[in-house]
């Protein structure tokens, strides 16, 4: 079998794996994108229950991309405001003002959609090879290349490899990268329901007692704005229970755990459930390899910012790659890569670590942590700059294709990868 010469691969085709894909098009680069599911699968993903909401800064990205236009319009769901509300108070935190034209904080878009968007963008790319339903057999790095070898005996031999495997990544596992993976111990359900009250654009997030619930609105808020994505999480033993409820009983079961806020639930979708694990790569490059989207960071999604996460290191990295190319510079550098880890990083980190604040307190309902919840939100409430900080954060408007503003000289160690791992 032939070895095929690239100069990037990519193993991967995820929302982030095909993104970075069809930004580095034009570039010059040889890539090659390696998927485990078939070109059927991905060329038309089924529905998985996912909204994502994505940023300003996101959006922009994808319509650089050339994907947001592909996006059905009646899939793009402008979201306006967001309110948080914490045990049985009606009281909310409200992120986010709502002015007649003003432009939303951000969008959801169902993930499939998102995923058959950015499959046809790569289709379009005529310099972005895509390999569908192959297997990886085993992955190698050196200062030379990086090596992924099929089981059909192919091997793809490339200056620099990225991960875009998911935040349960072989191929993260293959170079060597320690990650820590932290186990929620609860699971979260997703569904579309219709409800009796609009949602007027408006996103709810519930630190309820014993139960964490959203609801994230779909379609316009006129003229109806009664469809929306239910988001219940529960520890795994009593979600089985929900889970076997047929549709009336669960839209009842809905509407009861809501508290009557959304009136009558009907029209059920589809239910999909997802384990609630958290990723954190303790490094993001290694010896010509990088890790992209939740192979770097897997977030738990309650703060809606793990594709956004993606999109992020997708504009970083393909920023430090076009750069290269134009220059002719080698696109695994290990400078290159300590770069990019370095500065997405840091851009992860608070998030990450916020989240991970936010989940710890709000789901702890020992008195003590309900005493400090509360005045946590009542706090936030009443502090403008910090609700103006939160719809910054949520809408994250910064720029789009900004340089890399790191340091360039970057301390490394013998084998390219950056000194100091994290510590958390
Ligand atoms: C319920 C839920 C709600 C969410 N809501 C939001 C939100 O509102 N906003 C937000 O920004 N994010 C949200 N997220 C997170 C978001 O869905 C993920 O961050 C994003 O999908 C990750 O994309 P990815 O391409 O990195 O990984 P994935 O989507 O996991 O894609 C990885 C790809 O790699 C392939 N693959 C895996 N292993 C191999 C292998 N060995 N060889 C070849 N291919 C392989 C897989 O088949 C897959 O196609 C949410 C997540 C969940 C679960």
């Amino acid at each position: 079998m032939p070895t095929i010469d690239t100069d990037v691969t990519i193993i991967g085709a995820g929302p982030a794996g095909l993104c970075l894909a069809r930004a580095l098009s034009g570039t010059g680069l040889r890539v090659a994108v390696l998927e485990r599911e078939t070109e059927t699968a991905l060329r038309a993903p089924a529905f998985d229950g996912r909204e994502i909401a994505l940023t300003q800064r996101s959006v922009r990205l994808l319509q650089r991309l050339d994907l947001w236009s592909r996006l059905p319009t009646d899939e793009r769901h402008p979201l306006h405001e967001a309110r948080v509300f914490n045990g049985a108070s009606r009281d909310a935190l409200h992120v986010g003002r709502r002015f007649a034209g003003a432009e939303p904080l951000g969008w959801l878009v169902p993930n499939h959609a998102i995923r058959s968007a950015a499959f046809e963008c790569v289709a379009d790319a005529s310099d972005i090879e895509l390999h569908a339903g192959v297997c990886v057999s085993a992955v190698e790095t050196d200062a030379a290349n990086a090596r992924v070898r099929l089981e059909d005996g192919r091997v793809f031999a490339s200056r620099l490899l990225v991960a875009a495997d998911g935040r349960f990544s072989e191929t993260r596992r293959a170079l060597g990268i320690a990650t820590r993976m932290h186990d929620f111990g609860r699971v979260m359900l997703v569904c579309r329901v219709t409800h009796e009250r609009p949602h007027d654009d408006i996103a709810w997030e519930w630190f309820d007692h014993g139960q964490t619930l959203a609801r994230l609105p779909l379609g316009r808020a006129a003229p109806d704005g009664r469809r929306g994505s239910v988001v219940l999480t529960l520890p795994v033993t009593q979600m089985r229970a929900v889970q076997a409820l047929d549709d009336a009983a669960f839209a009842s079961e809905i509407a009861r755990r809501f508290d009557g806020r959304l009136g009558t639930v009907s029209e059920v979708g589809e239910r999909r459930i997802y384990p609630l694990v958290g990723a954190w790569a303790t490094c993001f490059a290694a010896t010509r390899a990088a890790l992209l989207g939740d192979a770097a960071v897997g977030m738990h999604p309650v703060t809606a910012h793990g594709f956004n996460l993606g999109l992020l290191g997708v504009e970083r990295l393909a920023e430090e790659l076009r750069t290269a190319a134009a220059s002719h510079a080698d696109p695994g550098a290990p400078a290159l890569l300590a770069r990019y880890d370095r500065v997405q990083r840091r851009a992860s980190a608070p998030l990450h670590l916020a989240t991970r604040g936010i989940v710890g307190l709000f789901t702890d309902d020992r008195p003590p942590a309900r005493v400090l919840r509360a005045g946590v939100l009542r706090a936030s409430a009443s502090f403008a700059p910090f609700r103006r900080l939160l719809a910054a954060m949520l809408a994250d408007r910064g720029p789009v294709g900004s340089r890399v503003t790191g340091r360039r000289d970057c301390p490394e160690q013998d084998d390219g990868r950056p000194r100091k791992a994290d510590r958390w």
